[in-house]
């Protein structure tokens, strides 16, 4: 299914169920009007599974993990409800790795439904690439960073990248990564200057325009971004270069 099938399609699903297509997304009753008889939180290693037997058809989450990756992942397993034969007992198991066709349609039906495509442009076009967009969208819709930043580049044509480090032990590592350019797909690692210049932010919610210097396939450089740092995580706005052709 193309992406544009896909965004008429979630917005289909979501009219047939009542539902207006803003965000925050009433996930739970878009769930039961599809027949989910419960969303059960417990303790299992992959980030949700779907479960139809006996007629009852029950929507497993991973206790304990995030709320916005929780709803990410309750809108995932929804997508698979969608290509379930109602006559068939199955089992579709969410983990982070395995993009097969049916995974990527579950992921881009989760971000269709939970950041209603023509809200996005109605509530953020035009608006700048700033991190507090980012973020204003993230908590309007009750999604993640990353979800909300890869939205705004599919939906909107934004171009910035969003990086993410933890603090662990007084030292910062780079956990995550959203929207790179693909010459930068795995590639990028902190280096000392990287930590010691997030150590050197002011701590709080403003963001600081910053020079980002960062290892890009082993060779050390400096991106333009703007970043906000907390006592023990940081994010960054990137501006890479675009991709060079080669
Ligand atoms: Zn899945």
């Amino acid at each position: 299914m193309s992406t544009e099938a896909i965004e008429r399609f979630a917005a289909r699903v979501m009219e047939a169920a009542g539902l207006q297509p803003v965000a925050p997304v009433p996930l739970e009753r878009l769930a039961a009007a599809y027949g989910v008889d419960s969303i059960v939180r417990s303790v299992m290693i992959e980030d949700g599974r779907l479960e139809q037997r006996n007629g009852r058809t029950v929507i497993f989450l991973r206790e304990g993990s995030m709320a916005t990756r929780q709803r990410f992942t309750l809108a995932h397993e929804l997508g698979h409800l969608m290509l379930a034969k109602p006559d068939e007992d199955f089992t579709a198991r969410r983990m982070w790795s395995g993009p097969d066709r049916e995974e990527r349609f579950c992921d881009q039906f989760a971000a269709a439904v939970l950041l209603p495509r023509d809200w996005v442009i109605a509530q953020f076009g035009g608006a700048p690439e700033r991190l507090s967009v980012v973020r204003k969208l993230a908590r309007t819709a009750e999604a993640s960073l990353s979800a909300s930043l890869l939205r705004l580049r599919e939906v909107l044509g934004w171009e910035r990248s969003l990086l993410h480090w933890r603090r662990y032990e007084g030292d910062w590592r780079l956990i995550s990564t959203a929207g790179l350019p693909r010459h930068a797909h795995n590639r990028l690692t902190s280096e000392a200057a990287t930590r010691a210049l997030l150590d050197a932010l002011t701590y709080g919610p403003d963001t600081q325009e910053i020079s980002l210097p960062i290892a890009l396939a082993g060779r050390s450089t400096v991106i333009p971004a703007e970043a906000s740092v907390g006592e023990r995580s940081a994010v960054a706005l990137a501006a890479f270069a675009r991709e060079r052709r080669v």
